[in-house]
């Protein structure tokens, strides 16, 4: 019952759940977005690629994405179970991951839609950070760490917010999140798998909705 997918827009709060569900239940976080950062980073080829189309909030191409994702779902910490945050993303990312699924004798246990109104997004989106030194995540607003610019999980006084995390980019990321992404909802609704929570509550009730689906 460990393979699931996180489904929601940009800022639906996907990877707060997904580090959540890792660190309870021991099944890893695989987010292609902090694959794809770590590339860029380390200024490998595909980083390169995929560089300039992340700044401008589109999607980068189908075959790098399901190649990537081809490659991480083999490796041994994925044994246990893993969850997708952020891939996939279209219509053929869908197909072909059921297709490696397949290949590799496993199946999706469940794809949880998170759904948060869009003009909340906007402000998840503007107001994100992340400790520089752990991932952890926090908003200006709505997650604050406890004592104030010292993270919570590792005490660290270091924190890095996103280039693609300004107002402009958003547009465009929330534009082929529904011309892209949403129609593979239906997708996954037929196969009978498709559950919703409310992306809109307080971080911990999400969780919690989560919870109750997987157990
Ligand atoms: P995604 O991975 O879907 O893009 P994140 O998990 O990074 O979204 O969440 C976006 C921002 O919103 C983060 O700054 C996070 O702290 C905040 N956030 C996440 N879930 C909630 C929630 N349920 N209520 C309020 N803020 C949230
Ligand atoms: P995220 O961290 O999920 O918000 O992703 C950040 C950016 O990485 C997106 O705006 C895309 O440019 C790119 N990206 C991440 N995952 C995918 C994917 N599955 N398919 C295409 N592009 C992706």
């Amino acid at each position: 019952m460990n393979h699931l997918i996180l489904l929601g827009a940009p800022g639906a709060g996907k990877g707060t759940q997904a580090r959540k569900l890792q660190d309870e239940r021991g099944i890893v976080q695989l987010s292609t977005g902090d694959m794809l950062r770590a590339a860029v980073k380390s200024g490998s080829e595909i980083g390169k690629k995929a560089k300039a189309i992340m700044d401008a909030g589109k999607l980068v191409s189908d075959d790098i994405m399901i190649a990537m994702i081809e490659e991480r779902v083999q490796q041994p910490d994925c044994k246990k179970g893993f969850i997708l945050d952020g891939f996939p993303r279209t219509a053929a990312q869908a197909e072909a991951l059921d297709a490696m699924l397949a290949k590799l004798g496993l199946a999706l246990d469940h794809v949880i839609e998170m759904t948060v109104d869009e003009k909340i997004l906007t402000e998840r989106i503007v107001g994100r950070y992340t400790c520089a030194k752990c991932g952890a995540g926090y908003h200006d607003a709505f997650q604050k760490p406890k004592v104030a610019g010292v993270c919570d999980v590792c005490g660290s006084r270091e924190f890095t917010r996103r280039a693609d995390d300004n107002a402009e980019t958003v547009r465009t990321r929330l534009d082929a999140y529904r011309k892209q992404t949403q129609p593979i909802l239906p997708y996954y609704r037929t196969k009978g798998i498709l559950k919703s929570v409310d992306g809109m509550a307080e971080i911990d009730d999400v969780a919690r909705q989560i919870s109750a689906i997987l157990d």
